[in-house]
C-alpha cells in the first residue's frame, strides 16, 4: 500500500478544488489527513496546488515560479537557514 492509498484527498468529488482558489475546502480535508508530512516532502518543489496542506506561495513559488528570497526567507524563519 502506497501513501496515496491513504491520502484523505482519495477518490474527491472535486479534485480541481486543490488547485483552484479558495482552497479552503482543501486545506480542510488536508488537516485531518494521516499522510500530511509525506505529501508535503513529495510537493515540496511543485508550484501549482495544494500539498501537504500548504499553498504554492507557501512553498516558495508565485505564479508558478519559485521565489527564492520568499523561499529562503521562510526557510530561515522556520530554522532551517
Ligand atoms: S495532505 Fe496531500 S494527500 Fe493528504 S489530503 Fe492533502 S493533498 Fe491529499
Amino acid at each position: 500500500m502506497t501513501w496515496r492509498a491513504l491520502a484523505a484527498c482519495r477518490g474527491t468529488e472535486n479534485p480541481r478544488q486543490f488547485f483552484d482558489a479558495p482552497f479552503t475546502a482543501a486545506l480542510a480535508i488536508c488537516a485531518r489527513c494521516p499522510v500530511r508530512p509525506v505529501c508535503g516532502d513529495v510537493g515540496a518543489n511543485e508550484p501549482y496546488g495544494v500539498w501537504g496542506g500548504t499553498l504554492p506561495e507557501e512553498r516558495g513559488f508565485v505564479n508558478g515560479t519559485r521565489d527564492r528570497r520568499r523561499a529562503a526567507r521562510r526557510l530561515a524563519k522556520a530554522g532551517a537557514a
